[in-house]
C-alpha cells in the first residue's frame, strides 16, 4: 500500500498480496512457537512500571506500515507473557493448547462467523450441537433430552448454571433460598452466587475433610438446620476436581441428598472434567452423570486454547426457558423449535464460533488421541509422587489426584518449625520463579505453604520434573547456607 492511501484507508482494508504476506508473516511466527516453546523460559518478569514505558502511548491518529507495528507485537508483547503451554508451566491450570484449535479460532474469526443464532449461521449451531452432543455422551447424559452452551470459560458456565438453579428451583422468589459449597470450591461459585443476587447469609461454605472433600455430614447437618429455620435449601455444587488438589467430592453421596431433598446439583468439573477419558478418572468420577448441571472447561485438560467453557444440563428445555427474550428487532429469526438458537441457551448475543476448535481438534486427532494424553497426564503425576515418597527431602502433602500434586521441602532429620518451612517452600518457589526455568508457585493447604504442580501438558516429561525438583533442591540448599550464615 502506498503511503499517500495510507493516510486515511477508510475501508481498513489491505491489497491482496499484502494481506497474504502479512498472514504468512504470523502463521511463521506460530509455528516457530509451536517448534521452540518448549526450550524457550515459561515465566515473564514484567513490572507495571517496565510495562508502562514499553508499551504506553496516546492514541495513534496516523497511519503506521503494518509490519511495523506487527514486529512490535512480536518482539515487544508476546514475549512479556507467561508460556502457559510450556512443559514446565506446573502452575494454576496450564493451557498446553493444540495446533489444529489455533487455526480453527483463525478460520472461526476470519470469516467473523456470528454464532448466535440459527439465521445467522445454521452449520456453525448444528456444529455446536454435535460437539455438544460428544459432551454430554462422554459424560453419561442424555442426548436428546440433554443440552448446553459453549461459554468463554468455566466462571461463565458456573454463572449460566447458577442462575437456570436459581430460575428452575426457586422461580421468581428466592429470598429463603440457601445454597452450599465445600471451602475448596472455585472462587469462580462465589462469584457467580454474589452476580445472581444472593446474600451473604445465603451461602453455606461446608468445610472439607483431611482429603479435602466436602464434609458429608457437616452437609448434611446444615442442610436439615437450614430446613427447620424455613429456609429452602436449594442447590449443593460439588467439585470434580478441585483446583488445589484435584479432589473430587462425593459425587454419587451428594446426588442423593439433591434427589431426595429436590435440589439442583451443580458439578464444577472446569478443572477435572476432561479425567472422565482415561479408564481411571472414569472410576474416580461416578456419579457425575447424576448432576443437573455440569461445567466443564475445555480450554484446561481438553487442550483447546482460549476461551472455551462449557455447561451440560440434563434437560436442554432448562437454559431456553431460563434465557429466551423475544424483542423485537429478533422477531424474524425465531425460526423453529428444533433450529436453536444459543442466544437462548445463555448470555450471550453475538458469540464467537467456539465449537469449530473443538470439532476440528477432535476430528483430526480422533478422541483416542485425548484419552491418551490424559491417561499419561494421571500417569505422569503419580510417576512424580513416586519419586517424591523415595526422596529424603520432600514430603507429600496431597498425592497425586487427577493430575496434581502437592509437597514441600521437609528433609528427614531436620528440626525446621513449621513457620521455618514455610519459608524455605516459599523461597524455593520464589527463586525458580525468578530464574524463569519453571512456573511452580505455592498454595496453602490446611495451613502449610506447599508447592503445587498440575501436570496436564501432555508435553511434559518426567526429566522435566526431576530437573525442577532438582533445581529446587539446590535453591533450597543455597537457602539454607545464607540463613546459617546469617545465624553465625
Ligand atoms: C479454572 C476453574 C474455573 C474457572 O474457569 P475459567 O475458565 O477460568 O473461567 C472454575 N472452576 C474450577 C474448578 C476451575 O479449575
Amino acid at each position: 500500500m502506498t503511503s499517500k492511501e495510507n493516510q486515511n484507508n477508510y475501508t481498513l482494508s489491505l491489497p491482496k498480496e499484502e494481506m497474504r504476506q502479512y498472514g504468512y508473516k504470523i502463521i511463521d511466527h506460530i509455528v516457530n512457537h509451536f517448534e521452540t516453546q518448549n526450550i524457550k523460559k515459561p515465566v515473564a518478569l514484567a513490572s507495571r512500571e517496565e510495562m508502562e514505558s514499553l508499551l504506553m502511548q496516546g492514541i495513534p491518529n496516523t497511519p503506521l506500515p503494518a509490519n511495523e507495528v506487527l514486529d512490535f507485537v512480536m518482539d515487544q508483547v508476546i514475549p512479556n507473557s507467561n508460556i502457559v503451554s510450556h512443559p514446565k508451566s506446573f502452575s494454576f491450570v496450564p493451557g498446553p493448547s493444540n495446533y489444529i484449535s489455533v487455526m480453527a479460532d483463525t478460520i472461526a474469526t476470519g470469516f467473523n462467523v456470528f454464532s448466535g443464532g440459527w439465521a445467522a449461521s445454521p452449520a456453525a449451531a448444528q456444529l455446536e450441537i454435535v460437539t455438544m452432543n460428544w459432551l454430554l455422551e462422554i459424560f453419561g447424559f442424555p442426548t436428546k433430552k440433554g443440552g448446553g452452551i459453549f461459554t468463554s470459560g468455566g466462571s461463565m458456565a458456573n454463572l449460566t448454571a447458577l442462575v437456570t438453579a436459581r430460575r428452575i428451583k426457586c422461580g421468581s422468589d428466592f429470598s429463603k433460598a440457601t445454597i452450599y459449597l465445600s471451602d475448596q470450591a472455585h472462587s469462580s461459585n462465589i462469584k457467580a452466587i454474589k452476580v445472581i443476587g444472593f446474600k451473604k447469609e445465603q451461602i453455606r461454605i461446608i468445610p472439607t475433610d483431611m482429603e479435602f472433600k466436602i464434609s458429608m455430614n457437616k452437609l448434611k447437618n446444615i442442610i436439615a438446620r437450614d430446613r427447620l429455620e424455613g429456609l429452602q435449601p436449594f442447590c449443593i455444587i460439588a467439585s470434580a476436581g478441585t483446583t488445589n488438589t484435584g479432589t473430587i467430592d462425593p459425587l454419587d453421596e451428594i446426588a442423593g441428598i439433591c434427589e431426595n431433598e429436590n435440589m439442583w446439583f451443580h458439578i464444577d468439573g472446569a478443572y477435572g472434567g476432561a479425567a472422565i477419558l482415561s479408564p481411571n478418572g472414569k472410576k474416580l468420577l461416578k456419579g457425575i452423570e447424576r448432576a443437573d448441571s455440569l461445567t466443564v472447561d475445555p480450554h484446561k485438560w481438553f487442550f483447546q486454547p482460549y476461551e472455551i467453557g462449557c455447561l451440560l444440563v440434563k434437560n436442554h428445555n432448562w437454559l431456553s426457558s431460563t434465557f429466551t427474550e423475544t424483542p423485537e428487532y429478533l422477531r424474524d429469526i425465531e425460526g423453529n423449535e428444533s433450529e436453536i438458537n444459543f442466544y437462548d441457551h445463555g448470555i450471550q448475543l453475538t458469540r464467537r464460533f467456539r465449537a469449530l476448535k473443538f470439532y476440528m481438534s477432535l476430528k483430526t486427532f480422533g478422541l483416542k488421541s485425548f484419552k491418551s494424553a490424559i491417561t499419561y497426564n494421571l500417569d505422569l503425576a503419580e510417576q512424580t509422587e513416586a519419586i517424591l515418597r523415595k526422596s529424603v527431602l520432600w514430603e507429600i502433602t496431597s498425592p497425586a489426584t487427577l493430575a496434581i500434586i502437592n509437597f514441600r521441602y521437609n528433609p528427614i532429620g531436620s528440626s525446621f518449625s513449621e513457620e521455618e518451612l514455610d519459608q524455605i517452600n516459599q523461597n524455593i518457589s520464589k527463586k525458580i520463579v525468578t530464574s524463569r526455568e519453571a512456573l511452580l508457585v505455592t498454595t496453602v493447604l490446611q495451613g502449610q505453604i506447599v508447592l503445587r504442580m498440575c501436570l496436564i501438558n501432555p508435553r511434559t516429561t518426567l526429566e522435566d520434573i526431576k530437573n525442577t525438583l532438582k533445581e529446587c533442591e539446590i535453591y533450597a540448599d543455597e537457602q539454607l547456607l545464607e540463613t546459617s550464615r546469617q545465624k553465625n
